[in-house]
């Protein structure tokens, strides 16, 4: 087939970190979007609820997006789903499954409304403008994830999005690796592949290596089973219901993503729980504790979730007993491991028996370790390869793979999020750089946290804050009162009252000085004696008002 034009390949998130995945591509002024992911926010990002893509790109061309496809059912590809659809109101394409989480987002966003959802199946193919998308079946930690064949008149790219190798999934329904070999015959271009593993040798064991930690778990509990998972842990869920079952004990799940979730899967038949083991929460608390086990989200020690409540005491249903046996059935994400460790020792000193993935199988990773990513190259013999999905290390680590299964160096290209590839007469280039950072998402206000906010949020919880409200005499500008001073998070009250005199005087100087008119002087005085007696530097505000 004769290639001609110009594919832009533009990734706005998950290149260069764990999350936000979000992919465009670009052919001849039209565009297709494939996944739509949010992040959760680091340590240090205070008070942020989730961090979506950049896609001002995208938000300008709006008119020129032909089709949204969605990859699989997880956060990290769904999660900006109603943001994307409320500025770019183009046709979503995704399986039953992933749909079905897709609807439960909107509706919990009060975004169904304009949304064109439709249903593709794995082993189908779409044409979206220019772009012919075939999907087809691959193995993960959700039931009816795909991965995308996409051809366009420049030339043939396989975007692999989250998958492992699993030969024993939960579902039996393993990798469509004749399709990866039939795309190979036919001559693949560009691959792009999930790096999140490209540092850990060997193969990903199976998803059916949880049973028997489960088991183990489920017989030695003298009390409740909690398991904390993902709420979009899919398979996780099957497995903890089968435990349930196998162990004669009743499932409840605490939590309303967790509980919506589940809602639609079974309905769609991508969970299988009996009625019977299925119980409403309030049933299971009045239950014999060794009978019940509860689902939960907060595995990665979110504050906000119902594990994080649990270890803080503060958890509204139910709270901690002292025969408890606690679950974390999920890997840290990547900066989340001292929120965790935390939680796990607060959980413990409230007396709950805590397993977590170091101890026991009770988590194996939904992601391909170097084995199985070697030989999905060797399955596609892509004549380019560009890795997504994982940190830069991540995404370094898979391309030296690659160009140590004999793919040539130039031909191998690891760029971050905002970076443009171009694939056109059979070769690839970098392209323009477009912005690809974060936007933050706090309550109602999406985008306009920034960076400078973020410091300002840092430098608060780093040093506190000290408020010195002054009234002077408009005519002569002396001081009508004392200072009054406010102050959080910097010193006692006690100690603040003690700087009261000299705060004064160094105000006095700057006001007698003529510098009357300038807040931003008495600030500065006042911030060079808090240093030379605390050496801190709280953020200093000060109000004057003239009388
Ligand atoms: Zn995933
Ligand atoms: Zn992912």
């Amino acid at each position: 087939m004769s290639k001609h034009g110009k594919l832009k390949i533009i990734p706005l998130g998950g290149l260069g970190e764990v999350g936000k995945n979000m992919t465009a591509y670009e052919f001849n002024n039209q565009i297709l979007i494939v996944d739509t992911g949010i992040m959760f926010p680091k340590n240090d990002m205070l008070g942020i609820d989730y961090i979506i893509p950049d896609y001002d790109y995208l938000r300008k061309r709006a008119n020129k997006v032909v089709g949204i496809v969605i990859t699989h059912g997880h956060e990290d590809h769904i999660g900006a789903i109603h943001h994307v659809l409320n500025d770019i109101p183009a046709p979503v394409y995704a399986t039953a499954l992933t749909r079905g989480l897709i609807e439960v987002k909107l509706a919990r966003n009060n975004a169904s409304g304009k949304a064109m959802l439709h249903t593709v199946e794995a082993g189908k193919s779409v044409e979206i403008g220019p772009f012919k998308v075939e999907f087809f079946h691959i193995c993960h930690s959700i039931p009816d994830s795909v991965s995308l064949g996409i051809t366009t008149p420049a030339g043939f790219v396989v975007h692999m999005s989250d998958f492992k190798f699993d030969h024993t999934p939960v579902d039996g329904w393993p990798t469509d690796y004749a399709k990866l070999a039939e795309f190979s015959r036919r001559g693949v271009d560009l691959l792009l592949s999930d790096s999140t593993n490209s540092e850990r040798p060997g193969w990903t064991p199976s998803e059916m290596v949880i049973g028997p930690a489960f088991d183990k778990v489920f017989t030695e509990a003298p009390g409740r089973v909690i398991v904390a998972t993902f709420a979009s842990l899919i398979s996780r869920i099957q497995q903890v219901a089968d435990a349930a079952a196998k162990h004669g004990r009743k499932m409840a799940l605490a939590g309303s993503s967790m509980i919506d979730n589940v809602k639609i899967a079974r309905k769609l038949g991508y969970l299988e729980i009996p009625d019977e083991i299925l119980i409403p929460l309030d049933q299971a608390l009045q239950m014999q504790d060794h009978k019940v086990v509860l689902m939960c989200t907060g595995s990665q020690g979110e504050p906000s979730s119902i594990v994080g409540r649990l270890s803080a005491g503060t958890n509204r249903q139910f709270d901690l007993k002292l025969m408890d046996t606690v679950v974390l059935s999920s890997h840290p994400i990547p900066g989340n491991e001292e929120t965790i460790s935390k939680t796990i020792n607060r959980l413990m000193r409230r007396g709950a028996n805590v397993i977590y993935d170091a101890l026991a199988p009770v988590h194996v990773s939904g992601h391909a370790s170097q084995e199985e990513q070697k030989l999905l190259m060797n399955i596609v013999k892509p004549k380019h390869f560009l890795p997504i999905h994982g940190e830069l290390r991540q995404l370094k680590r898979h391309g030296q793979l690659a160009v140590e299964l004999g793919i040539p160096e130039e031909n191998v290209i690891v760029v971050e999020n905002g970076q443009i590839v171009e694939l056109s007469g059979g070769k690839i280039k970098l392209g323009e750089r477009i912005p690809g950072g974060y936007v933050f998402v706090d309550g109602q206000s999406i985008g306009d946290i920034d960076y400078d906010i973020m410091r300002e949020r840092g430098k608060l919880a780093r040093n506190g804050i000290f408020l010195i409200d002054i009234s002077v005499d408009k005519l002569n500008g002396r001081l009508l009162h004392d200072p009054e001073i406010i102050t959080r998070g910097f010193v006692s009250p006690e100690d603040a009252e003690e700087m009261i005199p000299e705060v004064r005087q160094r105000i006095m100087d700057v006001v007698n000085g003529g510098g009357l008119d300038n807040e931003k002087d008495i600030a500065n005085a006042v911030k060079s004696y808090l240093y030379e007696e605390t050496k801190r530097r709280p953020m200093v505000l000060v109000t004057l008002s003239k009388g």
